[in-house]
């Protein structure tokens, strides 16, 4: 039988007056791979957050692995839209995958053990940066610094890994690598990502949800034109981009 990885319901979350997420209702079960998709302001970073306890909820339940929100830091590693990093202090590559290690902790003192050093090394190497690691992050390109901060949440050794438009702002060829990498990542643990890029939405997940302040569809990554027809503000956004057949499949007539 499948596990629940994460478990929401009833979700409200609002940020004073404004409601930014609904009435949501949303179960990932583990090893799902699921693409969050949706227009600007949707909530869908705030979807992300709630899992994490980085925001208030003003009603609700999360549970991940079946516990409460608390409980659960550990097991989610973090890729955020905006990297609250400054990209111009004197750190490497390396020391910055270490922190992953803190697993949220704030330890000033804390001293990294022969273990952490070793998984740092590791997850670089799966990464395929090791031949970064020793430079300072001033000095790499977006695709680097992306995929940086993919192994530093790596390195936390989570159950569940999200990533917040995690191609947004690298080239091609960067955006091809990081995809091929959530791919392959997918075979070890659940993965739940938002993204604008639909060619990854289409050809490598498990499940989508379209999100406008409420989940609007949560199902199979191909959305069929009944679908499509029952939602508005979430094709808008495919379509805005477009390359909407490669989500809708199946498409009869000309739009
Ligand atoms: P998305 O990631 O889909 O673009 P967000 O989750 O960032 O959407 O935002 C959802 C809504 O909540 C938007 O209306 C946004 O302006 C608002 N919002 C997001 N973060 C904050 C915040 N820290 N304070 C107040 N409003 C916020
Ligand atoms: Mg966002």
């Amino acid at each position: 039988m499948s596990k629940k990885a994460i478990d929401i319901k009833n979700l409200n979350v609002r940020y004073g007056q404004n409601t930014a997420l609904s009435d949501i209702n949303l179960t990932v079960e583990e090893g799902d791979f699921l693409g969050i998709i949706g227009p600007n302001g949707g909530g869908k970073s705030t979807l992300l957050k709630a899992m994490l306890g980085l925001v208030n909820i003003s009603g609700g339940e999360i549970t991940v692995y079946g516990k409460p929100r608390n409980a659960r830091k550990a097991k989610i590693g973090y890729v955020p839209q905006f990297a609250m990093m400054d990209k111009h202090f004197p750190i490497t590559v390396f020391e910055v995958v270490l922190t992953g290690r803190l697993c949220g902790k704030l330890a000033p003192f804390y001293g990294y053990s022969k273990a952490d050093l070793k998984i740092a090394d590791d997850v670089i190497e799966r990464i395929g940066i090791s031949h970064l690691s020793k430079r300072r992050i001033s000095q790499l390109s977006g695709g680097e610094f992306q995929k940086m901060l993919i192994a530093r949440a790596l390195a936390q050794q989570p159950k569940v890994l999200l990533l917040d438009e995690p191609t947004a702002s690298v080239d091609t060829s960067s955006r091809r690598q990081i995809s091929a990498l959530l791919d392959e990542i997918s075979n070890t643990m659940t993965i739940i990502f938002v993204t604008h890029d639909l060619l990854a939405v289409s050809s490598h997940v498990k499940s989508l949800a379209c999100l406008n302040t409420t989940l609007v569809y949560h199902g199979e990554p191909q959305l069929t034109e009944q679908v499509v027809d029952s939602l508005y503000d979430c094709p808008v956004d495919l379509i805005a981009h477009g390359v909407p057949h490669r989500v809708l499949g199946e498409h009869k007539g000309g739009r």
